[in-house]
């Protein structure tokens, strides 16, 4: 590697930066908001990978860092995990308006990204955070044939083989489903446990 892996995600992260090819780009500038790359680890063994910016993420330029950020903070504090020892990024990395859900051809415009920011970092673990990330890595470690609905998999575990050797894929729900779900949060927390075994580092 000509770089280590704090430059690559810095050209990353420039790159998005100059995107000018996605349609969420415009947004970006009309709003005054930035893209939202990822933070953490940078040799985290565990990756949450999440679905797009919300407000208060573009305005920050932080993935979860508004009210699904304060619920993902807390059930990191549950398994004793701090926040800065994991790496949490998003597949789209601008934020779609009105927060609507992604659109397949802007999960296409970054999902080369972040399967760069995969291949850099190369956790042992990617915890998706709700369907959109689920069903996009799971289909990308071919483990399309265990897709199923995020109610019957949630906090199971999936290994695959990535290009740099074995990885667990886990889908859990994502935090914001808290918000408008209490009882989902016992859920959370359940699944949560699954990653204390990962915490050891690499
Ligand atoms: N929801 C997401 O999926 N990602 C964020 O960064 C914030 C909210």
């Amino acid at each position: 590697m000509p770089f280590g892996r704090t430059e690559q995600l810095k050209q990353i992260r420039d790159e998005v930066a100059r995107l000018k090819a996605s349609p969420l780009y415009r947004e970006r500038i009309k709003n005054r908001v930035y893209p939202v790359i990822g933070e953490g680890n940078h040799e985290a063994a565990i990756m949450f990978v999440g679905e797009a910016p919300g407000k208060n993420e573009a305005e920050q330029g932080r993935p979860f860092c508004g009210a699904a950020g304060r619920v993902l903070d807390e059930l990191l504090v549950s398994i004793d995990m701090p926040r800065q020892d994991v790496y949490i990024t998003n597949i789209v990395k601008d934020r779609p308006p009105m927060n609507r859900d992604p659109m397949p051809e802007e999960i296409a415009i970054y999902a080369p990204f972040l399967n760069r920011q995969i291949d850099i970092i190369q956790p042992r673990v990617i915890a998706t955070l709700g369907r959109f990330s689920m069903a996009y890595i799971m289909e990308k470690f071919s483990l399309g044939m265990h897709l199923a609905s995020i109610s019957k998999i949630h906090g199971r575990e999936f290994v695959a083989e990535a290009s740099y050797g074995p990885i667990t894929v886990i889908p859990l729900f994502h935090p914001a489903v808290a918000l408008y779900n209490q009882s989902s949060k016992a859920d959370m927390l359940a699944d949560f446990q699954i990653l204390k075994k990962f915490k050891s580092g690499r």
